[in-house]
């Protein structure tokens, strides 16, 4: 069975028109419940999809890192190529 990251987003009141999703795995799971937002969270279960944004928004928050609602790029991604580009250089 493939799995299809291919939406809907699975938090309610999402309308995100990206065409990126995430899968909730248990690694996300565990990483939401430490950063403290699977209480606001709590009906999300493992295989469930989310959106990009939300999945940047609420699994990889960072507690101390203030959300940015505005932001539609992920710019933990581009530190991670940067880090990336850097090691293959
Ligand atoms: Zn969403």
């Amino acid at each position: 069975m493939v799995q299809k990251n291919s939406g809907p987003c699975s938090i309610q009141n999402c309308n995100s028109q990206g065409s990126r999703f995430c899968q909730f795995i248990p690694l996300a799971h565990k990483k939401t419940q430490k950063n403290g937002n699977y209480k606001y969270y709590i009906y999300l279960k493992i295989g469930q999809q989310l959106c990009h944004t939300h999945y940047m928004r609420i699994v990889e928050a960072d507690s101390n890192e203030k959300l940015k609602s505005q932001e539609p790029k992920n710019y933990s991604f581009v530190e991670q190529v940067t880090m990336l580009t850097k090691v293959l250089y």
